[in-house]
């Protein structure tokens, strides 16, 4: 007897087919196989479909939420987040090719030229639904003009929010330290688990940097374009130093329309993985990297080098040369110089006891014929007035952000926290009918915010309440770069960077 519910199954795996056959995932030829392995997935052995035409119109995550449903609902898999996901990428894992079949593609596309390769790997993750357009576009962007030029906020909406009841079993779950992080190799084809995501349809690109075998993906969650990753295929942790300015340089000479940067490599200052060596880059001008040299400097024995401090809230040092190897040296010396360097009266110490302090967030880029290397000075000391960081936003600001200030957030880009949604329709909400900010505690938080900025406008009309809330957060976010900044941009911060770049020689 055919049911509603089975014709609707068997439609979406018809549609599905037909989506990966028109996406290049599978043959033709191929369909029998697949739709069997995709029943046996589902755990169904009927099918009766094949006499409506597939309706290409449906977008992907609708085609796969019908299948996830049923699954959920017979019992094949758990009804949480984290299980739906998890058979999401099952499902098209089934219909993405073999790791070798992407490797040899993208070496085919890449003798064309690199962009040519990096075009067809970015358009095949999307294809295969590892990065999910439909997340992707629940995101919110925007940007903010400042006097560092304008800066870019997202609110990312990607990443999925945890379920409570994957949390729970997560922790019900032994460690089984496999794969050892989420950048590890062993994630490609990976099922997952509560506390780990599914990532069947996840392919690695093996690159060779500096003599040694890594790996190139694109982040699923795509916090500008191109975002992609460039990890160690072991898991070593994270170190700056001459040998990570070389291995950023190349990968930059085999991908020139691509950045790649690095987190710094201690805690507060870095990224969220300390643990796995690896770099993040693409294809997006960062205000940072369009921001010009304010002041130039030069170092002994490289008056070649054109190297200037950047305008920019952070202390930026930028080095240009046609000779990657001219940057790396010299980015060595001014790295050597800047972890024992202390300057009781600009507040920086190089140590607390043994405990470093200093290291450096680095990024590497090609322009205009030229090699560039941007060296991002950090300092992650803690105080007991600013326990969190001297150089990290200030509680003040915490209601906008209280993360680390990572790599991508240097170069400009803000990656605000979901929850900030909700709480700035709740502010507007009271803004307009002149509640009381504090009354809730959605809108509490951010009342001294508010109030500081509402003498500003004339007033607060329901189509400008957004604009004014964006541009407001787009404010804060310059204030916390400037919290991050080691030397900070009055006369005597400035006059304080100088007396560092004089120390290197
Ligand atoms: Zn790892």
């Amino acid at each position: 007897m055919r049911t509603l519910e089975t014709f609707m199954i068997d439609q979406a795996i018809d549609t599905l087919l037909a989506y990966a056959i028109h996406r290049g995932l599978i043959d033709a030829a191929d369909e029998i196989y697949m739709r069997n392995r995709l029943l046996a997935l589902l755990g169904l052995t009927a099918y009766a479909g094949g006499q409506a035409a597939p309706d290409m119109d449906t977008p992907l995550h609708v085609v796969l939420d019908t299948l996830v449903d049923s699954a959920a609902a017979r019992g094949i898999i758990e009804s949480s987040a984290s299980a739906r996901e998890r058979f999401g990428a099952a499902i098209m894992g089934t219909l993405t090719p073999w790791p070798t079949a992407v490797q040899q593609r993208f070496l085919a596309e890449y003798a064309h030229s690199p962009r040519q390769a990096t075009d067809w790997f970015y358009r095949f993750c999307h294809d295969t639904n590892y990065i999910s357009a439909y997340r992707t576009s629940l995101d919110r962007r925007w940007q903010t003009a400042t006097e560092y030029g304008a800066l870019d906020i997202t609110i990312n909406l990607s990443k999925p929010e945890k379920d409570p009841r994957d949390i729970a079993a997560a922790r019900q779950a032994p460690a089984s330290g496999y794969p050892a992080c989420l950048l590890c190799a062993e994630n490609e084809g990976y099922e997952g688990h509560a506390g780990h995501p599914g990532r069947q349809n996840h392919r690695i690109l093996p690159v060779t940097i500096c003599g040694e075998a890594w790996g190139f993906q694109y982040s699923p969650y795509v916090y500008y374009n191109e975002h992609c990753i460039v990890l160690n295929r072991r898991h070593i942790p994270m170190v700056i130093d001459e040998q990570a300015f070389a291995k950023l340089f190349s990968f930059v000479e085999r991908f020139p329309h691509y950045f790649l940067g690095s987190n710094a490599d201690l805690p507060i200052v870095g990224g969220s993985i300390l643990s796995h060596e690896h770099f993040q880059g693409g294809n997006h001008a960062f205000p940072m990297a369009l921001a010009s040299i304010e002041t130039p400097v030069a170092f002994k024995s490289y008056a070649d080098v054109e190297a200037g401090i950047v305008k920019w809230p952070m202390a930026v040092l930028r080095l240009k040369h046609a000779d990657a190897n001219r940057l790396v040296r010299l980015g060595a010396r001014i790295l050597e110089a800047w972890r024992g360097y202390t300057d009781a009266s600009a507040g920086i110490f190089a140590f607390t006891d043994e405990t470093p302090h200093n290291t450096i967030t680095p990024i590497a880029r090609r322009r205009d014929g030229q090699y560039e290397l941007d060296l991002v000075l950090r300092n992650n000391k803690t105080s007991a007035e600013h326990p969190l960081g001297i150089f990290h936003p200030h509680a003040e600001l915490h209601h906008i952000k209280k993360e680390n200030i990572g790599l991508i957030e240097v170069m400009g880009l803000a990656v605000l926290p979901a929850r900030l949604l909700q709480e700035m329709e709740a502010l507007k909400r009271a803004l307009l009918c002149g509640g009381d900010l504090y009354a809730d505690a959605l809108t509490a938080k951010h009342a001294p915010w508010a109030q500081g900025f509402l003498p500003k406008y004339t007033s607060i009309a329901p189509d400008s309440i957004d604009a004014i809330l964006q541009r407001e957060i787009g404010l804060v976010f310059a204030t916390v770069l400037e919290h991050a900044g080691v030397f900070k941009r009055d006369a005597a911060g400035q006059a304080a960077f100088l007396r560092f770049v004089q120390a290197v020689g």
